[in-house]
């Protein structure tokens, strides 16, 4: 047994079997003519159902080929330019290569001694990315799990900025006071993050937004102030750069004027949209966010990292205290006047991947301009897509895009019934998942039922796009023909 722990006397058998798993995953994709094959949960569930864990299969390669039949084949492929749904992006290989070497290593990113180096590479990424957002000198951060881990810490640490000082804070009763804006197409991270932070029901307040998306300034003035009228606290406004449906941004300056006029924490959620740091095109679109107290920013979306790659970012490093406890194992105080750097002082979890390394051989290999480039590739795709579908009958479109999202909905002139037009959309998104042939996202907008492509592959072109409204105007017709058929007989 103890020849499949990686060690010295192990260096080889580890490249082997690596090697044969790799080759798999590159033949994998190599062949791969679908995002997906339509499989069904029943069809799959008694295959992994099936598989006897108390029985191991003592074998790299049988375990292969079983992974194929439990995974491997029916696995949704972001890499394949028609898979067009969610924020998820295809990556990039330097990041992959980082993977493979951070689990080999193992590091723990929690303190120095379980990682030295590596907690020296991912505070000079923050300071990079602090950089590049336009922070000053005392800024910091630490990477995450993700946007809504960065946005519940980025909402600890203004939760606590919120309070008075010693003796003016009464408990739970005064949590019920905290108030936090967001637009109404924020990131639904942001109410989970007031529950977990013990804030009230009716903590989140949700602003209206304008017809392109955007928070409305003029509502967000009136709700601040309302706020304030019943002696409520303003604790936070999270503007969101890049929302997840639309990838519209909110006004930064403006919400930075009124977060200083009415004391909020300025919060900008950029789990989508921070791959505009990079971009040499549209780089503008961010300004504003220097101004901010804090930054989520995904790598995993825009910066073609693999899972998980995210960062909080702060204004004022000194407020990630808020988020430190000291152990006498882990990380006693003494270590801070020893200038021992632990980054579990920092963040909201203990032991904690050494993801920032996929960043660094990403940036260290193509250099940022590269990972902007594709980033803008993606923004120019959904311009054209944009263009092709204002300009398609069948199809009603909603907004301009900003970053790389079309929000649409199949329109059949001869069919009038709203709630009939939600159901041939809702059958084309299932029936083409079903297909294979593609995968697109859905969502709601006015209470209708819309399509949604999320496009992040820079290999995706207009004729995809072309291809795959022709399949989802086929399944919608073949929907109302046989709804039709359902009348008639
Ligand atoms: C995706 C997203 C999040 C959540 O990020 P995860 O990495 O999925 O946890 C938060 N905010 C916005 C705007 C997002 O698009």
């Amino acid at each position: 047994m103890r020849s499949h722990l990686l060690n010295d006397t192990t260096a080889e058998r580890y490249c082997r079997t690596v090697t044969e798993g790799v080759e798999r995953v590159a033949a994998k994709l190599a062949t791969t003519d679908r995002p997906f094959t339509g499989v069904g949960v029943d069809a799959l569930a008694p295959v992994i159902e099936g598989i006897d864990l108390d029985k191991p299969l003592h074998d790299t390669a049988a375990v292969l080929d079983e992974l194929e039949d439990v995974y491997l084949r029916d696995a949704i492929y972001f890499h394949h330019p028609r898979y067009l749904a969610h924020l998820n992006c295809p990556v990039v290989i330097p990041a992959v290569l980082g993977e493979a070497v951070l689990s080999a290593v193992n590091s723990s990113l929690d303190t120095w001694d379980q990682s030295a180096g590596g907690t020296l590479i991912e505070r000079k990424l923050i300071d990079w990315t602090n950089e590049r957002v336009g922070f000053g000198p005392a800024a910091d951060g630490v990477f995450t799990s993700g946007g809504s881990q960065s946005n519940l810490q980025a909402l600890l640490l203004a939760r606590e900025e919120a309070k008075p000082g010693p003796g003016g804070w009464q408990g739970p009763a005064d949590n019920a006071r905290l108030r936090i804006f967001a637009s109404e197409v924020s990131h639904f991270s942001v109410k989970k993050s007031a529950k977990l932070l013990g804030l009230g029901q009716d903590a989140v307040v949700s602003v209206p937004v304008d017809a392109d998306k955007r928070m409305q300034t003029m509502a967000l003035a009136r709700e601040l102030e309302r706020c304030k009228a019943d002696g409520l606290v303003p604790m936070a406004v999270v503007a969101t750069a890049g929302t997840t449906d639309f990838g519209s941004i909110d006004p930064l300056p403006e919400t930075a004027e009124l977060c200083e006029q009415y004391g909020a924490w300025m919060h900008v959620d950029a789990a989508y949209g921070c791959g505009l740091l990079v971009s040499r095109k549209r780089r503008a679109l961010l300004d504003g966010i220097e101004r901010a107290d804090s930054v989520t920013v995904d790598f995993h979306k825009s910066f073609f990292q693999p899972v998980s790659s995210s960062a909080v970012l702060v204004r004022d490093g000194a407020t990630l205290r808020h988020a430190t406890y000291h152990a006498e194992y882990l990380n006693p105080r003494r270590m801070v006047t020893e200038r021992i750097p632990n980054q579990v002082d920092k963040s909201l979890q203990t032991t904690r991947r050494f993801d920032a390394l996929k960043l660094w051989m990403t940036l260290r290999t193509m250099g940022a301009d590269g990972v902007g480039q594709l980033f803008d590739e993606v923004c120019d795709l959904a311009e054209e897509g944009w263009r092709l579908l204002a300009a398609d009958p069948r199809y009603d479109v909603v907004v301009e895009p900003r970053l790389s999202t079309l929000v649409y909905r199949y329109i059949p002139e001869a069919v009038t019934d709203p709630a009939e037009i939600d159901r041939a959309n809702l059958y084309a998104r299932k029936a083409l998942f079903a297909s294979g042939d593609a995968v697109v996202a859905g969502t709601k907008v006015g209470g209708r039922h819309y399509l949604k492509f999320t496009l992040l592959n820079p290999e995706t072109t207009v004729a995809d796009i072309a291809a795959v409204l022709d399949l989802i105007a086929g399944h919608a017709e073949q929907y109302l023909g046989e709804s039709l058929d359902r009348v008639a007989s």
